[in-house]
């Protein structure tokens, strides 16, 4: 279990460019005019003090994401459970959601969509959020959980079943 859980870590960590990303290097401050989130000291975080007026503005790769309606990952969760236990998963992916973008503005859910068979997928910014929520629903239902991570896209797809 362990051998796979730093496994699939190093898949994550490999260096790959997001597409989204601007290979420029962002001016200090840069705010994201779409979500407010602000580039400062080489990363993007919400601004715990006002933003000052000379900020750059850039819209934020998350953003453009959502713009353009191109997720970076996805989870989707099937069976028979999922149906019988919508709204604790949706509750649970809600939370963790909230968890993971207070500390990492770019990562957010572009939708949460149920489908015809009953099962729901997920889609997100980042190629991090659909591992947290899946490891989240597997702690707390069990269930199997599987992960595919395509490089070459930037996209992972993590799967869940019971
Ligand atoms: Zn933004």
């Amino acid at each position: 279990m362990t051998d796979h859980k730093s496994r699939r870590d190093r898949l994550l960590q490999e260096h790959v460019h997001d597409p989204y990303k601007t290979r420029m290097k962002l001016a200090e401050p840069t705010l994201c005019p779409e979500c407010g989130a602000l580039y400062r000291h080489g990363r993007w975080q919400w601004p715990t003090v006002p933003v000052p007026e000379e900020a750059h503005r850039e819209t934020c790769q998350a953003c453009r994401r959502i713009a353009d309606q191109c997720p970076a990952g996805s989870l989707v969760l099937e069976g028979e459970y999922v149906a019988a236990h919508k709204d604790e998963l949706i509750a649970l992916t809600r939370h963790q959601q909230e968890l993971e973008s207070g500390e990492h503005p770019l990562h957010r859910i572009m939708a949460i969509t149920e489908e015809p068979t009953g099962g729901l997928t997920i889609t997100t910014t980042d190629i991090h959020l659909p591992r947290r929520i899946g490891e989240a629903i597997e702690r707390a239902h069990r269930g199997a959980l599987s992960f595919h991570y395509e490089p070459e896209e930037y996209f992972i797809r993590v799967g869940w079943k019971r």
